[in-house]
């Protein structure tokens, strides 16, 4: 079949409570201030887990938030390698 992929499984995230400012309380306030910083692993069995820390800056008052996403791929045809 040559069916080939990845399952996809990402963290949901609250984009309101993620761009409220912890500190002075503003919606949507939060900008993304620098690159994300991304790691990634591979087990032996193809699963690929991504790391990506984002570093968000608040418009009002400069607050920084770090915000960490785990993003885990799964390979889904490798049955027949066994
Ligand atoms: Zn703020």
């Amino acid at each position: 079949m040559g069916l080939t992929g990845y399952i996809v499984f990402i963290s949901p995230t609250n984009y309101h409570k993620l761009t409220r400012c912890n500190q002075c309380n503003h919606d949507f306030a939060y900008k993304e201030d620098c690159k994300p910083d991304v790691r990634e692993t591979t087990t032996k069995n193809g699963t690929t887990t991504r790391y990506t820390t984002r570093t968000y800056k608040c418009r009002f008052c400069g607050n920084l938030k770090k915000e960490h996403e785990t993003l885990k791929m799964d390979p889904i045809n490798y049955a027949d390698k066994v």
